[in-house]
């Protein structure tokens, strides 16, 4: 009976099929964004729980904001004015499609490169306010940006005000090599004038604030403030760590680290910066305005 016993290979059929048929999904699929796992404290959250700030239920990291909307956070409603968008770059080392990428970009985010420059009040209290803009070209540093914010330094010092700057950087810009880095003594120049002037500058670092803009007027305010969990530094970690030939500590480059170790004076939430910026305008010597413009 050995014939009945010996089993046969099984085979599988399956139904043909149809050409430019796709295939369905037996289990529904779930959208990639429906949760978003936090940089700052690496939490993982639904992303309805974000909070109308941007900020992480958890840990207040905050995420990116557009120039605007920092402008609409912090600002007395319609009291910002737009300055310097007269100011134009060039393309120094004729990088290619670098003119072009520049052009689309200023289409697509509305924005007049990297930063945002101009008058606001806070509260009542008159300001040169400026915000960079890591949507654009990662609020990295080439002429105009250099420009720009030495022209809100100059500014400031003509008419004796305080300067408050949202700094959100990546660092100098690649596509303008030397003519990028030469911005940082540019900007430092004028901020060193506003200093020597007896005006009051308040830098506010968002995440990231990076390489040639942290070497240079992000970190030279009078007060250095920061967001929660902002990743703040020069060189990234594994250059560093590949330099130094030893392992760093985990969180050395967030706002906390450095607040801990001096680097920073303080870090303020979303939610208070406003109030928080206003007091400490206040607690400098800048008044009210009685008038407005
Ligand atoms: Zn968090």
């Amino acid at each position: 009976m050995a014939f009945f016993k010996k089993k046969r290979p099984y085979i599988r059929i399956t139904p043909p099929r149809v050409l430019g048929e796709e295939k369905k999904d037996v289990v529904p699929s779930i959208p990639d964004d429906l949760f978003l796992k936090c940089p700052g404290c690496q939490k993982v959250f639904q992303k309805e729980s974000l909070t109308e700030l941007k900020e992480c239920p958890y840990c207040h990291y905050g995420y990116r904001l557009t120039a605007f909307e920092r402008i609409k956070l912090i600002c007395d409603e319609g009291s910002f004015k737009e300055l310097f968008t007269e100011v134009s770059g060039k393309n120094p080392l004729e990088f290619p499609g670098y003119e072009e990428k520049v052009k689309r970009l200023e289409k697509s985010t509305g924005l007049h490169e990297a930063v945002v420059t101009g008058y606001c009040t806070i509260e009542r209290k008159k300001v040169a306010f400026g915000v960079m803009d890591s949507n654009f070209l990662m609020g990295s540093m080439g002429q105009v940006v250099g420009e720009k914010i030495t022209r809100l330094f100059e500014l400031a010092t003509k008419e004796k005000l305080p300067v408050v700057l949202y700094c959100a950087s990546g660092g100098a810009r690649m596509q303008e090599g030397i003519f990028s880095l030469m911005q940082m003594a540019k900007v430092s120049q004028s901020v060193k004038r506003h200093s020597n002037a007896g005006l009051f500058y308040l830098s506010f670092l968002t995440d990231p604030t990076t390489g040639g803009v942290t070497a240079s007027f992000a970190m030279e305010g009078d007060l250095i403030v920061a967001e929660p969990k902002a990743l703040i530094g020069f060189a990234g970690r594994r250059v560093i760590e590949k330099t130094l030939g030893e392992k760093l500590p985990a969180n050395f480059q967030q706002a906390e680290f450095l607040l801990e170790h001096g680097f920073v004076d303080q870090i303020i939430s979303r939610k208070e910066q406003k109030s928080r910026l206003s007091l400490l305008l206040s607690l400098h010597g800048v008044r009210e305005e009685i008038h407005g413009e």
